[in-house]
């Protein structure tokens, strides 16, 4: 397969430089061809996206919705075998990539919903016979920036929300998730989606994101990704005046209280750390543990991790697949070997049990770091977990809040009053107790505080509020 562009309606295939994909789980294997596009290429997007907008944004919700609908069904229809092609292209386990697409569906269906819900509010006016309310309106044309590691859910979380509240869409995969891209774009492209509606551009990010950022004409940008590129596109969406949302890294911590139910608690770390080889924004990269049970945790975790098997992402009975790409590989194991070096491995999985070479890299947790150090502090994306110690809930907490990052926090424990405690008092975006710090469900707002978000919202009714602007409106009907 190639990956190729869509602007207004037409494949284009950009005559540019090119790459080959091979599968992480397989180095050997040929996925398919990258053919990255110019500037020029996110221009006519521009200009696609521009002249679609107008006749979208003036079809009813309602009608939007139906299109929504259709691309639900399009994608369901196909999902065993976008779940496969994304598998093979980023290495994401196939059960879990199953299960993102059907996210992906679900998202859809949410926001076709909200072609029919109420839009705004009436609100009572001083005056007589004045009828005053707002609604919402549209930006106009939206460039979507999106990451590799949901290569399915986070495109439609965005795009979704963003097509039934009138806008039309730009949208720039990450070159590690292009093929998947174009595979959905083609899914899409079989629903009477209007041409223009959305396109989709492929290519670097520093060479065709410059030119979307600084360069287009948009309305909004809704960016997920690194902290540092994240940084770069709010700055430059800043000085243009343009709204913009950023959703970016965590380092996010579990705390596990003496009274936790350990039975429960160590396989939600478990899934937490290393799903999707630990490459989640959202994946739990720090474990506190009250001194008094630390021991016990330990071994327990130690079992669980002795049992969780590393192989080919198309191997439904592996627990997690290799990383994403040579990048990661080396990413993380520069990482692994500072844990190696500075830290104590108090926990590993098995070797993989693939046969093929590929860009495997064992579970592993760690102990024996000081608070400050880059494996407590910096964001890992790979399968490492650090351990620390608590004297209790107040030094847990603290820890808990000692970063940068403010995306994800969870709590494991049997007592109301410290879940309460920990609700309040996490600099989380997203604060959970006996959950994993990843799995936030479509339907609630997603987003961080602190570096990991431009903090607004994603997904449920808070993405409405980013994709669409706030018009008052009033009317004197009798004077
Ligand atoms: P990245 O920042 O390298 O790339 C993200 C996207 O930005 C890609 O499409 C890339 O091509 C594009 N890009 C890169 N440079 C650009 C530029 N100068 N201008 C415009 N676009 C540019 O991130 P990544 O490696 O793809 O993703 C991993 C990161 O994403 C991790 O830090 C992870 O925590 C974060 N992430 C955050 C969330 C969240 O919701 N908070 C969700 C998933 C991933």
């Amino acid at each position: 397969m190639q990956s190729k562009n869509w602007i207004g309606g037409e494949w284009i295939t950009p005559a540019g430089g090119e790459s080959v994909v091979t599968n992480p789980s397989r180095t050997a294997e040929e996925v398919g061809v990258l053919r990255f596009s110019q500037p020029s290429h996110i221009f006519q997007a521009e200009q696609a996206a521009r002249a679609a907008q107008k006749q979208w944004s003036q079809l009813t919700g309602a009608a939007r919705g139906e299109i929504l609908y259709q691309m639900a069904a399009a994608l369901e229809a196909q999902a065993e075998e976008l779940a496969r092609l994304a598998s093979r292209e980023m290495g994401k386990q196939i059960g879990e990539m199953r299960g993102e697409v059907a996210r992906g569906v679900s998202l859809l269906r949410y926001y076709a919903g909200e072609g029919v819900r109420a839009n705004g509010n009436l609100i009572p006016s001083a005056d007589t016979n004045v009828l005053q309310y707002s609604r919402r309106v549209p930006l106009g044309v939206v460039a979507v920036i999106t990451p590799w590691n949901f290569p399915v859910a986070i495109p439609i979380w965005k795009i979704a929300p963003a097509l039934i509240c009138g806008n039309t869409v730009i949208w720039k995969p990450a070159e590690n998730a292009s093929l998947t891209a174009t595979r959905l774009a083609e899914i899409f492209a079989e629903t009477r989606l209007p041409a223009g509606v959305l396109n989709l551009v492929i290519g670097k990010g520093r060479e065709i994101g410059t030119a979307l950022i600084e360069e287009a004409v948009v309305d909004a940008v809704s960016f997920t990704g690194s902290s540092a590129t994240g940084r770069q596109i709010a700055i430059a969406c800043a000085s243009r005046n343009i709204k913009y949302q950023t959703e970016m890294g965590g380092k996010n911590a579990a705390v596990i209280l003496s009274d936790a139910d350990l039975d429960k608690t160590v396989p939600a770390i478990l899934s937490g750390a290393f799903r999707s080889a630990g490459q989640k924004c959202t994946a739990t990269s720090r474990i506190i543990v009250e001194r008094a049970i630390y021991q016990p945790f330990v071994e327990r975790l130690q079992a669980a991790i002795a049992a969780c098997r590393v192989g080919a992402a198309l191997d439904p009975e592996v627990y997690l697949g290799p990383v994403a790409s040579a990048e990661q590989y080396e990413k993380v194991g520069k990482y692994m070997a500072i844990a190696s070096n500075h830290a104590r491995v108090v926990a590993q999985s098995p070797e993989a049990d693939a046969a093929d070479e590929g860009y495997y890299i064992r579970p592993t947790v760690v102990e024996g770091v000081e608070a400050g150090h880059p494996l407590v502090q910096e964001e890992v994306f790979g399968p490492l977990a650090v351990l620390l110690q608590a004297d209790g809930f107040d030094e847990a907490v603290e820890l808990c809040n000692r970063t940068v990052y403010g995306l994800s926090a969870s709590l494991f424990t049997r007592d109301l009053a410290s879940a309460h405690r920990f609700l309040d008092v996490a600099e989380a975006g997203m604060v959970r107790v006996n959950q994993e710090t990843a799995g936030v469900e479509y339907q609630a707002p997603f987003g961080g505080m602190k570096l990991s978000s431009s903090h607004t919202r994603e997904q449920g009714q808070a993405a409405l509020d980013f994709y669409s602007a706030v018009k008052t409106c009033a009317i004197k009907y009798a004077w």
